[in-house]
């Protein structure tokens, strides 16, 4: 039959001499069925061109909007995209403890609050999906890995003895913001950090810093797009504290990828396709803070029934497809009880960003302390 292969359990055989030459032994045979099921990466493609997109819209939309307040009124009025908050996560981190302290929605970055939450809530149910699915720079980033990979015909791996520092670096980094945030803030430092002059045009700084940007920053850049084209996932793998913080998000995450030994020939494909250097191919469960589940270990892997997600601690098993599906759907569900609640725009008046505007270079619009 063509779609059966004889799996010989005790002789480790590859992928191509199981499926094509017929393959005889006296020892235990197996009949193995191929996997025919659909890859899902194009699906994914699918989603991280959209959401790239969706941030461009944003990124144009929120450039107008700051063309016509630096023209003082006199451009075409484009309003404020408050998408543009999803780019503020330690704003947000902010607004959730704040939210968590006193109940209330701060009112400078609404959406950013609900756009965090929704990014979380994915890595709580799928894992750190959002990495592979949704994020922006973690389509660039992959983007320039793949580059790099076409260039040097291989996936290049850092020594083992600088990866495990270097991967600690994202964790101190989201360890000193939870510090600062969650324990060396009083609710009061909080609340004047979040309403002060800075933090209310947090975003059209960060507008700036790009668009002004110093050499040493693009530098910076520039050698981290370049580390990203040598190493796959440079700045993900090592330096994103956010990514850090969905890694540990997504370790609670119920669903897994189980490789069911049984019926798994030993052909290393898994292993061999994961971005992040996962050695599914020796793991009964993926549980780690790097798998950031973008199912291309489950569409490599050739056997059927072999690789596949569990909802834990039940048997029950996930369909691949329902990835992308509960991806967008959370996101839009949570973004979306923030656009329905009042909570989506910001309650900034067009006459405050004006007022902004005009002392926005200003000492009193410089990053404050927090303290009284
Ligand atoms: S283990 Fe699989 S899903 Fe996780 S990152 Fe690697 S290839 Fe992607
Ligand atoms: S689980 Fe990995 S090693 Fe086993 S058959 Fe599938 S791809 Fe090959």
């Amino acid at each position: 039959m063509r779609n059966e292969i004889i799996h010989n359990q005790t002789n480790q055989k590859t992928y191509t001499e199981l499926f094509d030459k017929s393959y005889t032994s006296s020892e235990t045979r197996l009949k193995i069925i191929k996997n025919n099921e659909k890859p899902v990466q194009n699906v994914r493609l699918l989603i991280q061109i959209l959401s790239v997109l969706l941030s461009i819209w944003i990124g144009i939309e929120f450039f107008l909007f700051i063309k016509f307040l630096e023209s003082g009124g006199n451009t075409i009025y484009i309003d404020r995209p408050p998408g543009v908050e999803g780019y503020l996560p330690i704003s947000s981190l902010m607004s959730l403890r704040y939210f968590i302290a006193t109940g209330e929605i701060h009112w400078a970055h609404p959406a950013g609050l609900f756009i965090f939450l929704a990014i979380v809530m994915i890595s709580l149910t799928i894992g750190k999906s959002f990495c592979s699915w949704g994020c922006p720079i973690g389509f660039l980033s992959e983007n320039l890995g793949a580059f790099g990979e076409k260039i040097f015909k291989r996936k290049i791996k850092m020594p083992r003895l600088l990866d495990i520092p270097l991967r600690s670096l994202k964790y101190f980094l989201l360890g000193f913001f939870l510090y600062v945030i969650f324990l060396a803030m009083d609710i009061i430092s909080l609340r004047n950090f979040l309403d002060s002059p800075y933090n209310q045009v947090a975003d059209i700084k960060m507008y700036y810093f790009f668009a002004r940007i110093s050499r040493f920053s693009l530098t910076v850049i520039i050698v981290l797009a370049f580390l990203s084209v040598i190493f796959k996932n440079f700045w993900c793998r090592y330096l994103c504290p956010y990514g850090a913080l969905l890694g540990l998000a997504g370790l609670l995450s119920p669903v897994k990828i189980k490789r069911e030994i049984s019926s798994c020939i030993d052909c290393n494909k898994c292993s061999k396709v994961c971005p992040n250097f996962i050695d599914v191919a020796k793991k009964k469960y993926v549980i780690s803070d790097e798998c950031t589940s973008c199912l291309n270990c489950i569409d490599a892997c050739p056997v059927k029934d072999t690789l596949y997600l569990k909802v834990l601690p039940s048997s029950k098993i996930l369909n691949k497809k329902y990835v992308a599906i509960l991806v967008v759907g959370i996101f839009m569900f949570i973004t979306g009880i923030g656009m329905i609640s009042g909570n989506w725009k910001n309650k900034i008046k067009l006459e405050d960003y004006f007022y902004h505007m005009e002392r926005i270079e200003t000492s009193e619009y410089s990053h404050p302390t927090g303290t009284n």
